[in-house]
This record gives structure tokens, C-alpha cells and sequence, in this order.
């Protein structure tokens, strides 16, 4: 069964070095204190991104694209590694932006980027040095948060991650 998606963005900062056509699933069940993204909450929110209609995003973005983010949609293993392996074939990096604190094994192989961690509001996002967030490359399996915290053009990634997982 295909999850619901809302309307694609190209995102700069979300992955760094590259530029990202993000897809925010619906039906989150992480239920972070102080989500500002509640409307991720409900999966009859959005459209159903089916493999044929992301193949379609990705075409149209193509050349322009480097990686395809999904904020969320690891509930639904099955529906996301099909997605990621579309995006492969398309020569695309991949990176999933999760909630949870870890992802599933059959998920992440199939993974450049992964950051992992609810949001906590006391802690802060990835450009914080206090947060529980992480983000790794997971070719190499390290830990890439500096990236956030140094980039001198990096202003909302908190508030990126509050919108989406
Ligand atoms: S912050 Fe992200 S992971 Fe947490 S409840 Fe909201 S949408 Fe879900």
C-alpha cells in the first residue's frame, strides 16, 4: 500500500552538499513534544506517491536533483524501499530524515544519509551541539552533526526538522 506524501520541495540544507527533492510522508506516529509539523501526524493527509507518480517527480527534477529525502515514511518498510531503490536506479543518493532512533536494517542499507532522533525541544535540532539527533553518512557510519553546527548559511535546520520527522 502506497503512503500519502505532501507536495514535494527542492531543499539546499537538509543534506549537505547536495541538493534534495523531499518528499514529508504522512502519518507520523513518533508523536514528538512540541511537533510543529502535527499535520504529518494524519495519513489521510496528502496524496498517494505512488511509484509511478515519484517516478514522475524524479524525471521532472532530473539533472537537477542530486538526492531524494524522505521525512518520515519508515513505518511502511515495504512502500519506502521501493521508493529508494527507484531513486538508486536513477543514479540519485538517498537520505531518510527519521524520528525514531533506529531504522530498520532492510531500510538503511539502502541509504546514504540517515538522521535518527525525535525532536526535543530543550535539546534542539541538528545545528545544536546538545542534540540527541544524529546524522550519519552510512557508507562510512560517521557522524556528520558538525556539518550543521559550522555552516555559517545553516539558520534553520531546527526549524527543518520541526517540520518534518
Ligand atoms: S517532529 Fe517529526 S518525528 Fe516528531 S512527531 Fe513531528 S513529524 Fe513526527
Amino acid at each position: 500500500m502506497d503512503f500519502n506524501c505532501l507536495h514535494p520541495t527542492i531543499v539546499f540544507q537538509e543534506v549537505p552538499q547536495e541538493i534534495s527533492l523531499c518528499f514529508s510522508i504522512t502519518g507520523c506516529r513518533v508523536g514528538c513534544k512540541g511537533c510543529h509539523s502535527t499535520e504529518l501526524w494524519d495519513p489521510k493527509q496528502g496524496e498517494p506517491l505512488s511509484n509511478q507518480r515519484f517516478t514522475h517527480w524524479i524525471e521532472r527534477y532530473q539533472g537537477l536533483i542530486s538526492c531524494v529525502l524522505f521525512f518520515g515514511g519508515e513505518w511502511q518498510p515495504k512502500t519506502l524501499i521501493e521508493k529508494l531503490h527507484i531513486a538508486k536506479s536513477y543514479g540519485l543518493k538517498t537520505c531518510l530524515y527519521s524520528g525514531e532512533q533506529h531504522v530498520d536494517m532492510a531500510i538503511s542499507s539502502q541509504l546514504d544519509f540517515l538522521k535518527t532522533g525525535r525532536w526535543v525541544p530543550e535539546l534542539g535540532g541538528l545545528d545544536s551541539p546538545r542534540s540527541n539527533q544524529v546524522f550519519r553518512d552510512m557508507h562510512t557510519l560517521e557522524k556528520l552533526n558538525h556539518l550543521f553546527i559550522t555552516s555559517p548559511s545553516h539558520t534553520s535546520i531546527a526549524g527543518a526538522d520541526n517540520v518534518a520527522a
